[in-house]
């Protein structure tokens, strides 16, 4: 099989496969916290999955995976949310205080430029289309890459897409979060040896995320929030069997988008 990696091809397979389907793929995600039972990379190794998953499907060329996104400090609203009572606390993303190592982000605005120096590099490799696969769902992420990707659309030769490797299976899944059974099932399926639920407690302690930093997406968003404020969509109950259905979807939903902006350009 053709490999998809850009780092593992040689200029005539690069330019071929340019030539036949001109769209190149950029994973991007934070080396981040995501509980003591899943490694720092989960976000951009998901989305290189998906990445990678894509252009086997319908072709184009898949970067290595940015590992580099973003997060801020929790307003107090969303702390209160997470489970805390004070909420002057200074807790930026996922890193809450209990845990031993804190998450490399980087601040919005770095973010931003290092985002934007890797898409004009591969902006310069003459592609149709530039997608950037993101596995990251902090509001600056989500921000700062539709920015780039209407700012490039518009000024240079590429059309730039911003797509999200993870997404519900269908309007009613409510399941998305962080850590929690979903990402965890997806990078079971990704890399089953790198997640060991063994390092979570026994079944019957609760997941607060203020204690663990692994959240259902409605405590993020304040709908739903249960009284313990603990994970519902837990971590403990992951397969790579549903894993599997996520990363499929996130393909399938990423390819569409692809080829329908292919046959528009
Ligand atoms: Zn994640």
């Amino acid at each position: 099989m053709r490999t998809v990696q850009f780092e593992l091809m040689r200029p005539g397979e690069f330019l071929e496969e340019r030539e036949r389907f001109s769209v190149a793929y950029l994973p991007v995600g934070p080396l981040e916290w995501h509980g003591p039972h899943m490694p720092f990379g989960t976000d951009p190794l998901n989305a290189q999955a998906v990445a990678c998953g894509v252009a086997e499907r319908i072709g184009g060329v898949v970067f290595p995976p940015l590992f580099c996104g973003t997060e801020e400090a929790r307003t107090p609203k969303l702390l209160n949310w997470m489970g805390f009572e004070d909420d002057s606390q200074y807790v930026v993303g996922m890193d809450v205080p209990s845990n031993p190592i804190k998450s490399c982000y980087f601040p919005e605005e770095l973010f931003g430029t290092i985002l934007r120096a890797n898409l004009l590099q591969i902006i310069s490799l003459g592609f149709r289309i530039v997608v950037i696969v993101n596995g990251h769902g902090a509001a600056g992420q989500l921000r700062t890459g539709a920015r780039l990707a209407r700012e490039f659309t518009n000024t240079t030769k590429s059309q730039v897409l911003f797509c999200r490797a993870m997404q519900k299976l269908d309007e009613t899944d409510d399941r998305l979060g962080h850590a929690n059974i979903v990402e965890t099932s997806m990078q079971m399926y990704v890399s089953g040896e790198s997640v060991q639920l063994d390092k979570l407690p026994p079944r019957e302690i609760p997941l607060k995320t203020s204690e663990w930093g692994i959240a259902d997406g409605y405590l993020m968003t304040g709908e739903s929030v249960n009284e313990g404020h603990t994970v519902e969509h837990d971590p403990r109950d992951a397969t790579a069997e549903l894993g599997k259905r996520y990363i499929e979807n996130g393909i399938e939903r990423v390819a569409k988008e692809v080829l329908r902006a292919y046959g528009e350009k």
